[in-house]
């Protein structure tokens, strides 16, 4: 370790993101990205016209992508906070909300950003085993005296909660704050967008780089009552006032407008997802009830960190985890293309074959 790090900094846990290649040798499926290109009215956005104006700063208030948000969501500009991907609204919420009493609860197994960010700012966390069955039991949580964090769906087991189980978590402890991360909310799982005009400590975080195909442009949001939007914009002016950069307020804006594009989308991952998990069953795989657009799925007959050499070595990328010994048979796949599922399948099939 370098001697010129602080003693925070050697405190740290560093989240590893999935596999990036920057060729297109791959047929990516590990980092749960959308098969399909944003919306041809991202695309029209766009303009040189934007180009041209990137001289000057953006929007601090992010004006036209939290007012697109807000009316999506029947919602007004006060219940919105824009964000760089969500990864950085849940660093502004950990700031904000997760130093009072005992600091933050979140599942073993869940989003591994959540342990990054507490060793970043220092956080105690508890972290709550999920059931033998990978479920959460929501009464491990009621009133913790801290904030409570869930994906809902979880990642990466895919599996949801019912809102009515947030709602419980909600109520029992109204002076903490409950993060709800719904990044894959909507393939399949019921969003708890709706309570938050009723509950003042219900924060809910959503991305538009899964179900909106803008994981490139990094736009995520919260969603929540006026008093905790203004908590977490007072991190964001400490942090990084222009933390939206002009392309992506007007991508975002233009992916939020077209929910056409966005149903469609989704209508097909769902079905993909469907014919993939039927084929790997049938292959003698074991798996998970997803909500989301990935799966997490166990051979009878290869070993997960065998499937996924074997995988990339022919060319398809998916996620394996060396480091969770309770998923470590399994492999993590991103929903793709029609196209990719079927090579997926074909792939996976002849290597049980040799
Ligand atoms: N939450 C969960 C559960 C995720 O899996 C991800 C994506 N890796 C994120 C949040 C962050 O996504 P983004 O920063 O692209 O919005």
């Amino acid at each position: 370790m370098s001697r010129f790090l602080s003693t925070e900094a050697a405190c740290l846990a560093p989240y590893t993101p999935g596999e990036q290649p920057t060729d297109a040798q791959y047929i990516k499926l590990n980092t749960n990205e959308s098969p399909f290109s944003p919306s041809p009215r991202v695309v029209k956005a766009l303009s040189r016209a934007e180009v041209l104006k990137l001289n000057l700063y953006s929007d601090p208030t992010c004006g036209v992508l939290t007012d697109a948000i807000a009316a999506r969501y029947g919602l007004r500009r006060e219940n919105v906070l824009a964000a760089n991907g969500s990864d950085e609204v849940l660093a502004f919420a950990f700031r904000a909300f997760c130093g009072q009493g005992r600091g933050v609860a979140y599942a073993d197994i869940t989003y591994g950003f959540y342990k990054a960010q507490s060793a970043l700012f220092g956080l105690e966390a508890t972290v709550v085993p999920l059931r033998e069955d990978f479920t959460l039991r929501v009464e491990d949580y009621l009133n913790f005296p801290g904030t409570v964090v869930i994906a809902n769906p979880n990642a990466p087991t895919g599996i949801a909660l019912p809102r009515t189980d947030i709602q419980r978590l909600v109520e029992s402890n109204p002076d903490r704050v409950v993060i709800v991360d719904e990044a894959y909310v909507d393939f399949g799982a019921e969003s708890c967008v709706p309570m938050i005009l009723r509950y003042e400590n219900l924060l809910v975080t959503q991305t538009m780089s899964k179900s909106r195909s803008l994981a490139g442009g990094r736009v995520g949001f919260a969603l929540g009552s006026p008093e905790l939007i203004s908590a977490l914009n007072r991190v964001k002016y400490s942090f990084n006032p222009y933390n939206v950069n002009r392309l992506s307020l007007i991508a975002g804006a233009a992916a939020m407008e077209d929910e056409d594009y966005f149903r469609d989308s989704i209508a097909a991952i769902e079905k993909n997802r469907a014919w993939t998990t039927r084929e790997l069953e049938a292959l003698g795989f074991t798996v998970l009830p997803s909500s989301a657009n990935f799966i997490l799925a166990k051979s009878d007959r290869m070993s997960g960190e065998t499937l996924y050499r074997t995988l990339k070595e022919n060319g398809i990328l998916v996620r394996w985890w060396a480091d969770q010994p309770r998923i470590r048979d399994y492999i993590r796949v991103t929903i793709g293309s029609a196209e990719q599922m079927a090579a997926l399948v074909d792939e996976i099939a002849r290597l049980l074959d040799m």
